[in-house]
């Protein structure tokens, strides 16, 4: 019978007299210790196998004490979709304007992302229009690309995926993050590049870079725009640590 996962638990480290903390995850599935970053806790997480005792646990998380330290030091707190907050759209950035007499939704103008409607649903419907806008951008430039590679899309779907930008399915199933919308359009163009070309080769071979290049100029640029932009995206319109039931 499966058994509910055991509640993680915060453990401290002291380090040169400082102190760290990390969640303690126990996994039935896990095979070795490890540790991630949570950017919706703001935390670092220690995930254990159940049989590894908490001990060793806590002996591995101190042993890469300087990692956990340097991670933390790094997170960039989240920043909720409210009035007055900046996103960015296309790489552009956008103040949210609360407009609360206006009757039309979430509409965009060249430096504003303007919101209707009642305070309370103002994330929510910013969250649904970065998705909207998300399929309504993207799904133009994955036919269009498919297309070029005479092949077809049968499913886009637009998701919150934290660990990759899109995902292809061998029936021609795309998948995207909607948070690619906050991206400049290179690199959303890129990733879409990417997905469509494992249409042809569901592989990363030399001739899957090859299709990829046929369909964008340059997929450096991109690639290394999302190392070190991408994990940035992830804190738009989240609640502040610590508000999570
Ligand atoms: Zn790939």
């Amino acid at each position: 019978m499966a058994r509910a996962p055991a509640s993680p638990q915060t453990l401290t480290l002291t380090v040169n007299g400082q102190d760290l903390q990390v969640l303690l995850s126990e996994h039935a599935r896990a095979r070795r210790i490890s540790l991630r970053v949570d950017q919706i806790q703001g935390c670092v997480v220690l995930v254990k196998p159940r049989r590894t005792s908490k001990a060793t646990a806590l002996a591995f998380a101190q042993e890469k004490a300087s990692w956990i330290s340097d991670r933390l030091s790094e997170l960039l707190p989240p920043v909720p979709f409210s009035d007055g907050i900046a996103v960015p759209i296309l790489g552009s950035m956008h103040t949210i304007c609360w407009q609360p007499d206006a009757r039309r939704g979430v509409w965009r103008e060249p430096d504003t992302l303007n919101v209707s409607g009642s305070v309370d649903h103002m994330s929510c419907r910013v969250h649904d229009w970065f998705k909207q806008e998300a399929r309504k951008i993207i799904s133009p430039v994955a036919h269009a690309y498919a297309e070029k590679l005479d092949k077809a899309v049968t499913a886009l779907s637009f998701r919150d995926t934290r660990s990759r930008w899109g995902s292809c399915t061998i029936d021609g199933k795309l998948s995207f993050s909607w948070r690619l919308l906050m991206a400049p359009a290179s690199v959303l163009n890129y990733v879409v590049a990417h997905e469509v070309s494992h249409l042809c080769e569901l592989n990363h071979s030399a001739r899957f870079w090859n299709t990829v290049d046929s369909l964008v100029e340059d997929r450096h640029t991109p690639t290394a725009w999302l190392k070190e932009h991408g994990s940035q995206l992830h804190r738009y319109g989240l609640a502040p640590w610590g508000s999570q039931a």
